[in-house]
């Protein structure tokens, strides 16, 4: 009998000792790359491949054109410019001439490139009196190592670890696991359908290539593996939850309709199908884990009162978190007045009615009103609440706490939003989540591929369009701006000036919001009635300021992001932010949705420092997206081409490395075919009985805290 094939676990059993050459001291060196085991070091994928079969010679290599040259270096000098920036030059000969590396802010290159050294240099070749010269190109360390394509690893100078000795250990180890072969845990069939290498096949030609083709067909098939990991783990964990927990059976019936119909204009197609999708959710006896992901304006809150309200129906109760005190305020007082009229049975009163009752819960409430709603909450005689974290505080009890919505969920941790649906006593309430930052889908179903995801994708009829420009600081445009704020001012319309933000600190945005008051009060602004919103106020002090502003006992807000989020008055029309390439394309359509939302049209002016605004600026590009549409969606398929997936991770605050290869963006097909089959899979097999490798290898990625884990762990 042959043995079996080598399982993940296996390599995992088998530290990089047994590798030749591999002593105490690459041991640890190799650790600090995160390689203990075989199979750690076989998930070490190359960073990129070297393709000689497309080297010149310095002799051939064309003015004008990009060019791989591979020379040893005859000479390093370094030196300090004129503008005082270090400036590296190597000079690298082959057997054909000589050609020159300058390299700018990179002084370590002194150190890399050192005489004798032999690399591979990348880049467009140029002229330099007379000579051929490269201005920061690519290089790659490849030593000795022959092939036509040469992976290049990432290594670690500081542990001694160049690529080549990685390349020689990862051969070594692929040559070892020959006769047994690697198991392939993915049906066969599913390899068939789509195409996809074997697994060993893969994991071979993944580090040594014998072209680009194999290296790409290899790199798929691992990254498929590596979603489908993640999906299956999710899934998993989803229909676990969904086993265990017991919730509530809700008919939204009467109150539900009442409210509908109460509404002073009809649903959007998006509402309807969206409140429809929920009502099948809340009828079940699952709970519901639901995302409502729709644009700023897209009309969510209508959607999440109604999920509120079939739990009231029954009579339960809803709870409505919301990330700050201005916006559960406002929300409170929204709510109540859509509710306004709307009667619940209550056998404790003589006419067996009484009105809905919607409580507001925050921390900084005056204890007597807080005390009354904590009563009201155990009691049952508040129907609904809406509150901030105080929701889930110590000392708050429900009577039947039996739908929860969070607004805004990308300020909440995952575990805030589990607290809140323990807080239902025996059953699970049913919980919907909402953003208004949506994430293309293929980055939904991994990052929050353990909730089911209902989208808003269609504004409400007659809204104006907002019109974007992009306006140069100091610039013309500039002044016209601010004349068209007192014009609009003197037509009775409000403006918003968001102020520059500054990471670092938020006590230097705040000085920086200061001086930027001052300086509009006493220059393009003066005369207007203006006030100034940050972080560092009081609650009292920031709710005072955006009442005034709602009375229209203000023009003009200068604020810091603070009012990013849900803030809602329709008379302000014109919003600037002020350094608008400092921002993210997320966050800037946050900012712009707080205009657009009365009768009135309204603008948005993207105010940039000029340096930012040149042609291939990512800054550049990213206003260019906010000018030309005002789609959520299709932002956010343009942020995640700029960015990259990184930052979607860290809304849940999770590590990035846990994808290894693949991109949500770039294999964005290949995240959806990984949930349909996760999904199928799980469909036919929940517990993975018959996919014993499949089984072993989630848990042992779950356990080794691999890709998924920490996007469940949030
Ligand atoms: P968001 O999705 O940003 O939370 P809101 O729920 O605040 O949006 O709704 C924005 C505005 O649109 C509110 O004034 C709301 O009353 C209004 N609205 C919501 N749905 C509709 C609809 N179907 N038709 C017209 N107006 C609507
Ligand atoms: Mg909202």
């Amino acid at each position: 009998m042959n043995p079996a094939p080598l399982g993940w676990e296996d390599l995992d059993g088998l530290a990089v000792t047994v590798l030749r050459g591999v002593g105490e001291a690459r041991r640890k060196g190799l650790g600090e790359l995160g390689i203990d085991t075989v199979a750690d070091l076989l998930m070490h994928y190359p960073r990129r491949y070297v393709d000689r079969t497309r080297e010149a010679r310095v002799a051939d290599a064309v003015v004008g054109e990009e060019a791989m040259v591979v020379g040893r270096v005859v000479g390093v000098e370094s030196r300090r410019t004129r503008n005082r920036r270090t400036m590296v030059t190597v000079r690298v000969s082959d057997d054909s001439g000589r050609m020159t590396m300058t390299f700018f802010n990179q002084p370590w290159r002194a150190k890399q490139l050192r005489e004798g050294t032999v690399a591979v240099f990348f880049g467009k070749v140029d002229e330099y009196r007379g000579f051929k010269q490269m201005t920061s190109p690519l290089v790659d360390l490849v030593g000795d190592r022959t092939g036509r394509i040469v992976p290049v690893y990432p290594q670690s100078g500081k542990a001694g670890l160049m690529s080549w000795d990685i390349a020689a250990w990862v051969e070594e180890a692929l040559r070892r696991c020959e006769a047994r072969g690697i198991a392939d845990p993915v049906p066969a069939a599913v390899l068939a359908e789509l195409e996809l290498a074997d697994r060993h096949w893969a994991l071979a030609n993944i580090h040594g290539p014998d072209s680009m083709a194999a290296a790409m067909k290899a790199r798929t098939r691992l990254v498929f593996d590596e979603l489908l990991r993640v999906q299956l783990l999710l899934l998993r964990a989803k229909r676990k939850r969904e086993a265990e927990s017991r919730g509530h059976q809700h008919h939204p019936g009467k109150l539900v309709a009442g409210f509908v119909d109460g509404l002073g204009f009809s649903l959007t197609a998006a509402q309807e199908r969206t409140i429809a999708e929920i009502a099948a959710d809340l009828r079940r006896p699952i709970p519901m884990n639901r995302l409502l992901q729709g644009d700023v304006g897209a009309g969510k809150t209508v959607v999440a009162v109604a999920t509120l309200l079939a739990a009231v129906d029954g009579g339960h109760q809803g709870a409505l978190m919301a990330p700050t005190e201005v916006l559960a305020e406002q929300h409170h007082r929204g709510i109540r007045d859509l509710l306004a009229g709307l009667e619940v049975a209550d056998e404790t009163v003589l006419e067996g009615r009484r009105p809905l009752n919607v409580g507001l819960l925050t921390s900084s409430m005056p204890a007597a009103g807080r005390r009354s709603v904590l009563e009201g909450l155990a009691a049952g005689g508040v129907d609904l609440v809406v509150g901030t974290h105080a929701l889930i505080q110590e000392g708050v009890r429900f009577r039947s706490l039996g739908a929860v919505v969070v607004d805004e969920q990308h300020r909440f941790g995952v575990e805030q939003r589990a607290q809140l649906q323990t807080m239902g006593g025996g059953r699970t309430p049913d919980l919907l989540v909402m953003t208004a930052t949506p994430i293309p889908r293929s980055a939904a179903m991994t990052v929050y591929g353990d909730l089911d995801v209902s989208v808003l994708d269609e504004l409400p009829p007659g809204r104006t369009p907002i019109r974007t420009e992009a306006v140069a600081a100091g610039s013309l445009a500039e002044e016209a701006m601010w004349a068209h704020i007192r014009e609009q001012v003197a037509e009775g319309r409000q403006a918003y000036v968001v102020c520059p933000l500054i990471e670092e600190s938020d006590k230097l945005e705040v000085a920086s919001a200061q001086a930027t008051f001052e300086a509009l009060t006493g220059g393009e602004l003066q005369g207007l009635r203006v006030g100034l919103i940050h972080g560092r106020l009081k609650p009292r002090e920031k709710e005072l300021t955006m009442d005034l502003f709602r009375d229209r006992a203000l023009d003009v807000l200068v604020a810091t992001t603070v009012i990013e989020v849900g803030v809602d008055v329709p008379n302000a029309t014109i919003m600037v932010i002020l350094s608008a390439n400092h921002f993210g394309i997320a966050q800037l359509h946050q900012l712009r949705g707080r205009v657009g939302r009365g009768e009135h049209e309204s603008h948005c002016y993207l105010v940039a420092d000029p340096e930012a605004a040149g042609e291939g600026e990512p800054a550049a590009a990213r206003l260019e997206a906010l000018v030309a549409t005002t789609d959520g969606f299709e932002l956010a398929e343009v942020d995640l081409d700029l960015r990259g997936e990184g930052t979607l991770f860290d809304e849940r605050q999770s590590g990035r490395n846990d994808l290894r290869l693949a991109s949500l963006r770039r294999d964005r097909q290949w995240v959806l075919r990984a949930r349909e089959v996760a999904a199928s899979i799980l469909d036919a097999d929940p517990g993975l009985a018959d996919h014993p490798g499949l089984a072993a290898e989630i848990d042992w990625f779950e356990s080794h805290g691999g890709e998924a884990e920490a996007l469940l762990k949030g």
